[in-house]
């Protein structure tokens, strides 16, 4: 029993779809569960239908009616003589969607979220799924959220692994016996059976969970890219593949912000030792990089990891008082309180610095709580670089002309937070 993973750019527009079909041809015989993302951009589009229906701009309507034909014209391509279930079935989901947002929304925001966004995966399985089907690939489509059981922290759902695995064990994992099983990633169902989501880019994550429940015998995600690179090709030149990854070479990589790998995906594989094997959809029966226990080497190549869109927190006392145990377990706390994460931090006995994700709203709270006692300066605009496997920096093209306002190093990593 095996699980695919096939993100948004593998699904982006009709010939990717067909390269989908190619790919799961070569499996047909199989057991095989294959999670899928929304396709395209189409995540983003819905978090501004959220946005505009939540703020009720008036432009909802345009939104969706965006969404809708992006999706139709995908359909129009594929999907030729259909069974007339087949399209009511996408058509339903449409006319939900926009029941859905033609009201007044109640509730928090990230309810309204998870309710609106979670429709990018419905859509893309539904179509993909029929597509196979139409092509001879046998398959069967299902709700994720049968299976998936969160709490009901919208937006990052926490998982319920009990549940989730008892039901995977007793309902799923007969019918993945008996046919390819085509579900949606990033979404589960809360405790009140609301739909939830697992964090952005979360569908690596929802391929991991499937995969752990099954005990699988290794998870796959198809990539645009030939595997791990040592370092992101949109930004550096001459980067090189990894041809194999330890479970924690991969976490460090992933924790440090290289987007190839979620974070949360290798600790269920790596507690089962299910591999990970990350494959290009553009050249499938290329290597790729695998992600396991299996003894080797450790990686020597230099790695390079940029982490955009930081903002550096600088914050100082007021009274002239260190920053030691007690200020450091205060200014935890807020930032605790305001749900932000640091990305990398340090401090002096004067001050304490936290690089973190910039998320305006959070951090002029944060500014407010903490202005009493500190002063606090907010840095925008950063990037958190990091480099693995390196004596030295100066080097590296990427930083040359790039101001450095922070460095760290350790054993293993240098990081520094820079600004163009
Ligand atoms: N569609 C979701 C996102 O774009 C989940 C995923 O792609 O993994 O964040
Ligand atoms: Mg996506």
């Amino acid at each position: 029993m095996q699980v695919f993973k096939f993100g948004g750019a593998s699904v982006k527009d009709a010939g990717a779809v067909r390269n989908v079909g190619e790919i799961v041809k070569r499996f047909q015989d199989e057991k095989l569960l294959i999670v899928i993302s929304a396709m395209g951009k189409s995540t983003n589009a819905l978090e501004q239908l959220t946005e505009a229906c939540y703020k009720q701009t008036g432009n909802a309507k345009k939104i969706f009616d965006e969404i809708k034909s992006y999706h139709d014209q995908i359909i129009k391509e594929l999907i030729k003589d259909i069974h007339p279930h087949g399209f009511d079935d996408i058509e339903n989901t449409f006319i939900e969607l926009e029941c859905l947002i033609s009201g007044i929304p109640e509730g928090e925001y990230a309810f309204l979220y998870d309710q609106i966004v979670s429709f990018g995966e419905l859509l893309s399985t539904k179509i993909v799924s029929i597509y196979l089907n139409q092509t001879g690939i046998r398959n069967r489509w299902l709700d994720a959220r049968n299976f998936i059981h969160t709490d009901s922290t919208y937006r990052e759902g926490k998982v319920d692994w009990t549940k989730t695995t008892q039901i995977i064990q007793s309902k799923l994992k007969p019918l993945v016996e008996k046919q390819i099983i085509i579900t949606q990633g990033f979404i589960g169902n809360s405790p009140n059976n609301n739909t939830t989501t697992l964090g952005r880019e979360g569908s690596d994550y929802s391929a991991a969970i499937f995969a752990y429940a099954l005990d699988a015998e290794s998870q796959t995600i198809w990539k645009d890219v030939a595997g791990v690179l040592n370092a992101d090709p949109k930004r550096f030149k001459d980067t090189i593949k990894i041809d194999e990854l330890t479970y924690n070479e991969a976490i460090e990589l992933a924790y440090y912000g290289a987007t190839v790998i979620h974070p949360k995906t290798i600790q269920p594989l790596q507690s089962k030792s299910i591999p990970l094997y990350v494959k290009s959809f553009v050249d499938p029966s290329a290597s790729g990089t695998t992600v396991s226990n299996a003894p080797h080497d450790l990686i020597q190549m230099p790695v390079y990891i940029v982490k955009g869109d930081q903002t550096l927190v600088s914050i100082s006392s007021k009274d002239f008082s260190f920053i030691v145990e007690e200020n450091l377990s205060k200014i935890f706390e807020v930032f605790a309180s305001h749900g932000i994460k640091t990305n990398m931090m340090q401090n002096s006995a004067i001050s304490f610095s936290a690089c973190v994700n910039t998320e305006d709203d959070n951090l002029k709270a944060l500014q407010e709580a903490l202005a009493n006692q500190f002063n606090v300066r907010i840095n925008k605009g950063c990037e958190l670089f990091t480099a693995r496997n390196v004596r030295s920096v100066q080097q590296v093209e990427y930083v040359k002309d790039k101001t450095i306002l922070l460095e760290q190093r350790t054993r293993s990593s240098i990081q520094l937070v820079i600004q163009s």
